[in-house]
């Protein structure tokens, strides 16, 4: 076979540092010379990023596309010749690939034409799971955003969407039974500054914002946006996660269902406003507030129908207002359960069992680990360390996996991307509250290992990674893609190439020319 042949003459792992490809290829070959390909259509600066149009352009250029089981899963190979292009990959997303490798390969030469190296490259993931989450509890960003950034996920071959959809500060998502959640939980009576940032210093800790006095909201997305949302992200191979937090970070849940509050506690009908972990958490000894929960998870699960990971959230859930109620006690002495602690296994476990019902797995913050819990449930690393945040029970990913857990890692040390990024004259407000990790450089992004601890024969249950925009202080589209990039595609490139990635100094090369790439499509990457 041809390209096999050309491999073994000329291989050369990591000359891709030319293309500037952002995550790198496992494999590059640069061959001489370019193919040229002339559109019918004339392109503008504007549009030439655009998704459809770079795969209308290469329509116009002779293909071959084949499946090549010997690949690895999302794998694929990719010959660009003088006047024809050859893809074989190992399933859809491996094609999928091979064109995003061609979009950054692809510059622009004149109105109507384009022009691609002539290379070969063999290239497939380190990682299965390389995700981005985004947080619209806190700021909602709407659709059409949501779908900008999925064709941003997608250059960067990121694969999925951790959609952070209910906190203590908002409901973003529309439950056709309990349309209340939308009615109280997505409107806030005020909300931080907002909207000033051009001429506006960040002030060094999140919690000295200043208050917008404002109504911010009603901000949700219908079920309409939501199944427009995934059809864009599964065409983009991308698969969604929704996250529904629980116990914890409910204000938003108990704005529209006070009654779920623990006996001795009450809640107004609007959600939080400080951003700080709340003690208003959900009455998990109220059998109507258990039973609510698993109504909404039915709901979301047929919202999502081929969402295989539904995130119940399980993180920073304080017990004061458990240890004085009547109904959680009596649940903790009717369920033979140790004390607090075993209350909230109780609840994550009842709903992993739920979630398994429907077809689906449960994942969570590593928090919800802490019981005895299904093995079907993936935990989340939010935490390298018991100090390294405000939540109850740590659960390494070392103990975690050695208990037969499928592990995705985010620490935030490495994935926080809502933590300032150390670079000069920021105009960005970051939010950040454990000073020691409250700075993530680039170089330090790029050094994020999932595997970090984890000894040779575990290292499959790592699924692999995500980076994190929380959105406490991420307003819209500039400031989420300003935290995002360049520092996600570090991340991005973590996960691609896990130990094999070229190293910092090569990735820093590359990166100066696609932050141009990324500034040509009018995306808002911070400098290096
Ligand atoms: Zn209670």
């Amino acid at each position: 076979m041809k390209n096999a042949v050309y491999f073994a003459a000329t291989m050369a792992v990591f000359a891709s540092n030319a293309a500037a490809l952002v995550p790198a290829a496992r494999e590059f070959a640069a061959g001489e010379g370019v193919l040229s390909i002339t559109s019918k259509v004339s392109f503008t600066e504007i549009d030439w990023y655009d998704f459809d149009r770079v795969g209308q352009c290469l329509a116009e250029v002779e293909k071959t596309v084949v499946r090549d089981k010997s690949l690895p899963p999302e794998g694929y190979r990719l010959h660009v010749g003088a006047d024809s292009i050859a893809i074989a990959s190992a399933d859809d997303a491996g094609e999928f690939y091979a064109y995003q490798t061609l979009r950054q390969l692809a510059t622009l030469t004149s109105s109507n034409s384009i022009a691609i190296p002539r290379c070969i490259v063999r290239d497939w993931p380190a990682f299965r799971w390389r995700g981005l989450l985004i947080d619209e509890a806190r700021h909602f960003l709407g659709k059409e955003t949501v779908l900008k950034i999925l064709d941003e996920m997608a250059m960067h071959k990121l694969n999925v969407l951790h959609w952070h959809l209910v906190d203590d500060q908002g409901w973003r998502v529309e439950i056709k039974r309990h349309p209340e959640l939308v009615e109280y939980g997505s409107v806030r009576p005020c909300s931080v500054r907002f909207g000033t940032h051009a001429s506006w210093k960040p002030p060094a800790h999140a919690m000295e914002y200043e208050l917008n006095k404002d109504r911010y909201g009603p901000f949700f997305h219908t079920q309409d946006d939501v199944r427009e949302i995934v059809a864009y992200a599964k065409a983009r191979h991308i698969t969604v996660m929704p996250e529904i937090e629980l116990p914890g970070h409910v204000r938003a849940l108990l704005a529209a269902h006070p009654e779920f509050i623990c006996e001795g506690a009450t809640h107004g009908r609007e959600p939080a406003v400080a951003w700080s972990v709340q003690k208003e958490v959900l009455c998990v000894g109220n059998d109507d507030a258990v039973r609510f929960l698993e109504d909404v998870l039915d709901e979301v699960c047929e919202l999502f129908p081929d969402a295989p990971f539904i995130h119940i959230g399980g993180d920073e859930c304080p017990r004061t207002n458990w240890k004085k109620c009547r109904k959680c006690q009596a649940r903790i002495a009717s369920e033979g359960l140790v004390d607090e602690s075993g209350l909230q296994a109780w609840i994550t476990a009842r709903m992993v069992r739920h979630i398994e019902k429907k077809g689906r797995r449960a994942a969570g913050w590593d928090e919800i680990l802490a019981g005895d819990v299904p093995k079907s449930a993936v935990g989340m690393v939010w935490r390298s360390s018991p100090e390294g945040g405000a939540g109850t029970e740590f659960v390494s990913a070392a103990e975690a996996v050695g208990r037969g857990h499928d592990m995705v890692m985010a620490p935030n040390e490495y994935c926080y991307l809502n933590y300032m990024q150390g670079i000069e004259h920021d105009p960005y407000p970051y939010f950040s509250v454990w000073p020691s990790s409250s700075v993530i450089t680039l170089e330090k992004a790029y050094s994020f290992d999932p595997c970090a601890g984890i000894p040779a024969e575990r290292r499959d249950r790592i699924l692999g990674g995500q980076a994190c925009v929380w959105g406490e202080s991420t307003f819209n589209i500039f400031d989420f893609e300003w935290k995002a990039w360049p520092r996600g595609c570090a991340i991005a490139e973590a996960l691609w190439l896990g130990d094999e990635r070229p190293g910092f100094a090569d990735f820093l090369e590359r990166m100066e020319k696609h932050r141009i790439r990324l500034l040509d499509a009018h995306i808002n990457s911070a400098p290096l």
